[in-house]
């Protein structure tokens, strides 16, 4: 037994699988990749249109629908989850879109519905606040007064400022009060983090990143979509393309896509996505979930505030209030010299917040190796 084993036995808590490497960013993204992972991207290149990628294809595409915890179907694209926001609105809005923005990224996804020259209804919740079910309610109320509301947007977990709104809630309000309303979600970085039974919750489009939690190099996304947001991207023009959920819904039926796909990038999912059901899904949401807790009861015990509104703090990220002014830069300068890395608050929270990420590959004595550094650099130890 090696002295890990030992002492995760000792506590209860599972064992890092056998060279696990120690974890150096803690950033909500891109994160750590195992260098098993890393290592496929060198695999000699293949064609897109043989068998081997196919099958490639068609086991990704299988486990993914598992993750995402549905029987419809998931578009993956040489893309980033900036570019799902994009493919979201151009295929599932034709009219009008209500964007809640309580952070950087759900803002995001108003600019991308702006910028696609859609009716895009902002609704602005405070930052570090989750978006509500009956601010939802209120705010499609007051919009369905003028017409129909093809969809609305809502980030799941805001990395900008550790905070998950319950999409649950949301997506079960929406139903009730515009049945036709489509419910557009962005997991991109608590996916594969936690558990987002997209069916159940009857989310219509869900969509996520590779760099995040899922642990991969940057460069793919994926998208869960409905029958019903399929349907509807029918009767929408100006798709496009690239992202066309049309067409890429009769690729996907040979296990490929129209374009050629990021093949490395695939290989690396193939490895990581069993990786990840090697672990355990529910194991590595739980793995989630204790590092969460134990970052925020870290920052309890040490008196530091937590920035996200209590009940809904990030599974993935925690954004700690920089109570004792620290400098971020000099405290990032300390970690450095130890190999590790964390994030500053963003935009307005410069300064005033730090942000632990504990996502993807980051186990137990990852982040007590980070938690008792920062303690040194406090002075604390
Ligand atoms: C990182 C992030 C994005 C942007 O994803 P990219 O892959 O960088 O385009 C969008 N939403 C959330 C919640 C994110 O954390």
């Amino acid at each position: 037994m090696t002295l890990s084993a030992v002492m995760s036995a000792l506590t209860d808590v599972p064992a890092p699988p056998a060279g696990k490497p120690r974890q150096r960013l803690f950033i909500p993204g891109p994160t750590d990749v195992h260098p098993e992972v890393l290592a496929a991207q060198t695999r000699p290149m293949i064609g897109h249109r043989s068998d081997a990628f196919e099958s490639l294809y068609a086991r990704c595409e299988e486990q993914l629908k598992q993750l995402f915890f549905t029987d419809s179907r998931v578009y993956i694209l040489a893309a980033t989850g900036s570019a799902m926001h994009e493919a979201a609105i151009r295929n599932c809005v034709g009219g009008r879109v209500i964007c809640f923005v309580n952070g950087a990224f759900s803002q995001r996804w108003y600019d991308v519905a702006v910028g696609c020259g859609k009716e895009a209804v902002r609704v602005d919740v405070p930052w570090c606040t989750a978006v509500k079910p009956e601010q939802v309610a209120d705010a499609l109320t007051r919009a369905l007064a003028d017409g129909p509301v093809d969809a609305i947007t809502v980030v799941h977990n805001e990395t900008s400022t550790g905070v998950a709104s319950p999409v649950d809630e949301i997506a079960a309000v929406v139903r009730v009060i515009s049945p036709q309303t489509l419910v557009l979600v962005d997991a991109v970085s608590s996916f594969s983090g936690t558990r987002i039974p997209v069916d159940e919750w009857g989310l219509d489009l869900c969509l996520t990143s590779s760099q995040k939690a899922l642990a991969l190099p940057p460069g793919l996304a994926f998208a869960a979509v409905s029958d019903r947001a399929l349907a509807a991207a029918r009767t929408v023009t100006g798709r496009g393309w690239y992202f066309d959920f049309l067409l890429l819904e009769r690729y996907l039926k040979r296990s490929t896509t129209p374009a050629t796909p990021a093949i490395s990038l695939m290989q690396a999912l193939g490895v990581q996505l069993d990786r990840i059901f090697a672990e355990g899904v529910e194991a590595r949401f739980a793995r989630h979930h204790r590092l969460a807790a134990r970052t925020r009861a870290w920052a309890a015990e040490k008196g530091l505030g937590l920035m996200a509104e209590e009940g809904y703090s990030s599974p993935t990220v925690t954004t700690v209030a920089n109570t004792y002014g620290w400098e971020i830069e000099a405290l990032n300068r300390f970690l450095a010299e130890r190999e590790m890395e964390l994030s500053d608050g963003y935009g307005d929270y410069k300064g005033k917040a730090l942000r632990i990420a504990h996502m993807g590959e980051v186990w137990d004595a990852d982040l007590e190796r980070l938690l008792g550094a920062v303690e040194e650099f406090a002075g604390w130890r």
